[in-house]
This record gives structure tokens, sequence and C-alpha cells, in this order.
């Protein structure tokens, strides 16, 4: 009996490895096809999400946000067009250099006629506040513009009959001019910031600084007609990036521009951007007891929060006693050296 079914049990034990092998060929073929599936499917979830960030770092470099981006071991770091001082080991951004606690360092401004009354002549809204001189002035100051919150700035400074301060970079697309323009006609200042913000670039040498100086002077010439002396280093004088930077403070007084620190900070250009709440109460501190006040701020597209402090400080600020205006070639500067 044994012997007869042995051929049998030979032929059964073969189908069934074939039939084995058959299952491992159908689930290597399907698992062939259905990984690259898999991958297809996740890889577009992923390029989809890196379109969305590209888009955003875009529109955040076409409004100037962002003048550089850094490629660090395989990571990509953006440089903000913002007051940081860059560390070029750890690629940590750091907050702008201290304001000056010091209130002797600043100047009483001599167009300081108490009484006088400022009147915003290039607005027809007889309704608005008209603002007092009090002797006592805040210059608020806004960095890096112009970018897609100018335009907020201005209407919350117009809403409270006040004026800024706008120290601008180049930027050459349409919408900018517009911007420089419209911070010009509502009756704001304007002064130059440097015009590619580039710290290597315009502390390398006095001729590297006096270009870039040109260059953006000619573009806010161009864009609103105005020739401004008005001055902000990149980083403020006391930056630690250039060498010395005596040369290029003498290189602008004897051109004839004035240069304007500040003795209080926004600190909004910080790499974690503060709350609205945090910046009125950093520059409310520190205006405090002082009689003539540059506060420096950031015109950029990150910077949301400044904006919506904005209202509020100024109210703020008034109930303090102060006269909200911006600087002109006859405000006594607050320079840091
Ligand atoms: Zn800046």
């Amino acid at each position: 009996m044994s012997d007869t079914n042995q051929p049998n049990e030979v032929v059964s034990d073969r189908r069934r490895r074939v039939n084995r092998l058959k299952k491992m060929i159908i689930i290597t073929a399907l698992i062939l096809i259905i990984i690259p599936i898999i991958l297809c499917v996740f890889l577009m979830i992923k390029v989809s999400s890196l379109q969305k960030t590209v888009d955003e770092l875009m529109d955040l470099k076409q409004s100037g946000a962002i003048v550089a981006q850094k490629n660090n071991s395989g990571k990509t770091y953006y440089v903000y067009a913002s007051d940081l001082q860059k560390n070029e080991q750890t690629l940590d951004y750091i907050i702008e250099s201290k304001p000056l606690d010091n209130s002797n360092d600043i100047a009483s401004t001599d167009d300081a006629g108490v009484g006088d009354i400022i009147v915003d002549d290039t607005q027809d809204d007889i309704e608005k506040e008209e603002q007092v001189d009090t002797g006592k002035y805040v210059y608020l100051t806004f960095d890096d513009g112009p970018s897609i919150q100018t335009e907020k700035i201005l209407e919350i400074l117009d809403e409270h009959n006040v004026k800024a301060t706008f120290f601008v970079v180049g930027k050459n697309d349409e919408e900018s001019y517009a911007r420089y323009k419209a911070i010009v006609d509502s009756g704001n200042s304007i002064g130059l910031h440097s015009y590619t913000h580039d710290y290597a670039q315009i502390y390398a040498s006095v001729e590297n600084f006096e270009a870039d100086l040109n260059r953006i002077s000619d573009t806010v010439y161009e864009a609103t007609g105005v020739r401004t002396m008005l001055y902000r280093f990149p980083g403020g004088s006391s930056n630690s990036i250039a060498d010395d930077i005596y040369v290029f403070t003498k290189y602008l007084t004897e051109h004839g521009y004035t240069y304007y620190d500040w003795n209080s900070s926004s600190r909004d250009a910080a790499s974690v951007m503060p709350t609205k709440e945090a910046i009125i109460e950093t520059v409310l501190s520190e205006v405090s007891g002082k009689d003539n006040v540059v506060v420096l701020m950031h015109d950029s597209a990150r910077k949301e929060s400044t904006v919506e402090a904005l209202p509020e400080l100024i109210v703020k600020l008034k109930e303090m006693g102060y006269t909200i205006k911006g600087l002109d070639e006859n405000s006594k500067p607050v320079q840091h050296r």
C-alpha cells in the first residue's frame, strides 16, 4: 500500500511547492506594484506641501522680508531683512544691540516750541484730533520697508493723526515704488537704511558703503522726488559687523547726512516675534521718563504684531503726554556711537 502511494505523495508535494512558488511570485509582484504607488502618493503630498512653503517664502522674499538665504549642512536658513546680527558659526540670530538707557545722550529738539499745534495739512478730514505739541517727543521709526505692511502702518498713523519715519531699503518693483511715494505723500518722513541691507557688503569698505548709499538715495529720489539726508545704519551704529564704524559716520557727516539710532526698541527684530502686548509693554517702559525718544520698529511682512500693537501704542503714548512726529533735518539725533 505504501509503495503505491509514494508517487502520489511526490506529485502532491511538488504541486504544493509549485503553488507556494506561484503565491510568492504573485505577492512579490503585488509588493513591487503597491510600494511605488504608496511612494508616489507620499511624494505627491510632500511636493504639494513644499510647493506651499516655497510660495510663502517667495511672497516673503518678494516683499523684502528675506534678503538672503544660506545653506548649512543640508539645511537652508533664511536671513530676514531686519536688524539682526548674524553669527556665522551657529546662524543664531541675535536681537539688536541694546538701546541707550542714558537719556542725557539725547539732545532736545530745537523746534520744540511749546504750545505749537501741528495740523496735518495733507488731510481733509477736519474731525481728526489735532496734536498738541507737548515738548515731549516720540519718533516712531520703521526699518526695512517698504513691505506689504506699509499701507496698514500709514493708515493707522493717519487715523491717529501722527507721523512717523520710514528707514527704507532698496526694492525696484512697481508696488514698492508706490509705497516709497505713499510714505512721502502722506507727510511721513523717509530715511535711508541702505540698499542691500547686506552687512558684509556695506561695511567692507567706504567705497562699498558709498555705492550702496547712493543707490538707495537715487531709488528714493526716483520714486518720491525727495533727496533725504536721514540715515540709519543697518544694525545701528553700534553694530558688531563694521570694524570701524567711525569711517562711515565720518563719511555721512561730511556728505550732509544725519544718522539716527534709537533709545527704545520694540524688539520686533527678535527671531521669535514678540506679541502685540509685549511690544506695547516694552516700548512704554523704555519711553517712560524720557523727553525725546526714538523707537525702533520694523515694516516687514512677518512683523504683524508690530502693526497690531501700533494703535494702542499711539493712544497710550499720547496719554503719557507725548507728541508723536516724524524725524526731520532739525531733529537732534539719538546716536549710539
Ligand atoms: Zn534693518
